[in-house]
């Protein structure tokens, strides 16, 4: 049996750059919280600021419709359950995923109820500027093909499922046709090269009402 951990570790930045998505605001605040105990040597608490979509995250229905499920409501069985990669690494920055590629390179494995998890590699530029940059992206096709195949779930090592250069309502378009469908998504994974092929997933964030998205440890379980 493998585990294998598909998220990014998030390093704590102490001066906050707003603009940024990736940045965790972090401070002690031990000395707020409690009366310091001279025969304490060490208690420690964090207060933490971040952005619901940080680093390896999740997003609910309710992201992208007012009336769709928040995070605290997707049921535990839509977060764990079997998952399959498809190897799509030979996408170079920029270029699009059509439903042919993923009806390609998915073969026969792909079962109702899957999570699909989209390998680019585009991972590997993780902590640099060029990786919020352009990004292999869905097509609608694409889109609506992993729709039709009934999966729970789309990640993808990346930034984004959508086209980067696309304006108005193209913009967004992936996340109208997977959002609209149930589908939840998640962006920012890593490590899709040491996941081979089939194993059950676990995508537990943290249960908080009203919130759209929330930062996740995806872990993968493969059987040798
Ligand atoms: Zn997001």
């Amino acid at each position: 049996m493998r585990i294998i951990d598909l998220s990014h570790c998030l390093k704590p930045l102490f001066i906050n750059d707003k603009s940024k998505l990736s940045d965790v605001d972090m401070r002690s605040v031990f000395c707020y919280l409690f009366k310091p105990d001279p025969s304490v040597k060490w208690h420690i608490a964090h207060l933490i600021s971040i952005s619901s979509h940080i680093g390896t995250h999740i997003e609910s229905p309710y992201h992208w419709m007012k009336d769709g499920a928040d995070i605290a409501s997707i049921p535990l069985d839509s977060l764990i359950g079997p998952a399959v990669k498809i190897d799509l690494s030979y996408k170079r920055k920029g270029e699009m995923i059509s439903a042919e590629d993923l009806k390609k390179a998915s073969g026969n494995r792909l079962r109702s109820n899957d999570m699909v998890f989209l390998q680019t590699n585009h991972s590997k530029l993780w902590g640099t500027e060029e990786y919020w940059d352009e990004s292999p992206y869905l097509s609608v096709d694409a889109a609506k093909w992993l729709v039709k195949n009934k999966v729970k779930v789309v990640g993808i090592d990346g930034p984004r499922l959508d086209c980067y250069r696309a304006r108005g309502r193209e913009r967004y378009i992936i996340h109208e046709v997977l959002h609209g469908n149930g589908v939840l998504v998640i962006e920012n994974m890593t490590n899709l090269d040491k996941f081979r092929d089939r194993g059950t997933a676990f995508i537990l964030p943290v249960k908080i009402h009203g919130i759209d998205a929330f930062p996740v440890r995806v872990i993968v379980i493969e059987e040798d």
